[in-house]
């Protein structure tokens, strides 16, 4: 699974400060645990105190372990620091479940940078990754392999266009693979491609993240594979039409794969990565969600019953991860 996290925080910085400003919620069912009467409500709307964070440890390692009982033999796990990244954990699960994590580095979208982030420079935030990734994370001996996901508002902010520069100098100093987290907008992935290109990335280790949420039109996405990118379907179990970031049609995992027909017809199935972005409480089963093993146990199925190869399938969940992971010779 390309992009996942075990354990999350969102704004973590400015929760640290105590200065997140959450406005109340007007509904009886945001108050109070999550529990039968309430999760379908909140899944919809996102409308709990608990909701937006992943923060059990020992749920993490069950809800992981179900991935492994499936199938599953590694898990991506994009958080980066500004998402509360805590790489002991990150071992501790790996250790429990024996499963593969890979962390991730670098910054989220702008309105969460840490707050020196005006004053930090490409380089800085270059060399922060590539020690990261060469030497270990947060004063661990533990190391990201993957740069991201990079978090990128459209249109791009001056601090978020400095982090890609950022992840194309840490990508040329690590041979790191980049997972990208795109603005909600058709022309994201593209702009964000072009600042990463300028600043010397190698498109053909560029994740494009979310484009289940971001693109709609089969020409948007092949404009998107001929720059040699990856493709991302990261959101599948999101089968929700609502979408609480903005007025889209949501697809369900069906028209996802759909999507995938018409990118294998036109020979990009080298270039697919899947996975479900599972972030929020109400994604796991623990919470009545669909967890970390839905591809393997709910989507793989349709799969081969809308008539794709199993040749494919491993494609897109084992072959092309495992060319993308790796940290290359950069030299
Ligand atoms: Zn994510």
């Amino acid at each position: 699974m390309m992009h996942e996290h075990l354990l999350i925080e969102f704004a973590r910085w400015r929760r640290d400060a105590g200065s997140l400003d959450i406005p109340p919620y007007d509904d009886v069912r945001s108050a109070g645990p999550i529990n039968l009467k309430n999760r379908h409500w909140i899944s919809y709307y996102g409308k709990h105190p608990d909701e937006y964070s992943l923060d059990e440890e020992d749920v993490a390692i069950e809800e992981a372990g179900l991935f492994g009982k499936a199938g599953g033999g590694t898990i991506v796990d994009v958080t980066n620091p500004d998402l509360r990244r805590d790489p002991q954990a990150l071992k501790r699960i790996s250790k429990a479940t024996n499963l593969h994590v890979v962390m991730g580095c670098g910054t989220y979208v702008g309105s969460m940078h840490p707050p020196d982030m005006d004053e930090r420079t490409s380089e800085e935030l270059a060399n922060e990754m590539v020690s990261d990734m060469l030497q270990g994370a947060d004063g661990t001996a533990i190391r990201s392999g993957i740069i991201g996901e990079i978090g990128t508002e459209f249109p791009i902010t001056e601090n978020e266009e400095k982090s890609l520069v950022a992840a194309a100098l840490a990508q040329q100093n690590s041979g790191a693979a980049i997972s990208i987290h795109p603005g909600r907008d058709s022309k994201a992935p593209l702009a964000v491609m072009k600042h990463l290109l300028s600043a010397g990335a190698d498109p053909e280790r560029v994740i494009m993240g979310h484009l289940d949420r971001t693109l709609f039109e089969e020409g948007d996405f092949t404009e998107l594979a001929d720059t040699g990118c990856y493709l991302e379907f990261d959101l599948f179990g999101q089968e929700s039409s609502y979408y609480a970031h903005g007025p889209i049609d949501m697809p369900n995992d069906a028209t996802r794969i759909d999507h995938i027909i018409a990118l294998l017809a036109k020979g990009f199935g080298e270039k697919i990565l899947l996975s479900q972005d599972i972030c929020q409480k109400t994604n796991t089963t623990t919470y009545g969600g669909h967890g970390y093993a839905h591809i393997l146990e709910n989507v793989v199925p349709m799969m081969k019953r809308k008539r794709i190869g199993m040749q494919d399938i491993d494609r897109m969940l084992i072959h092309n991860p495992a060319r993308i992971l790796p940290l290359v010779d950069s030299t």
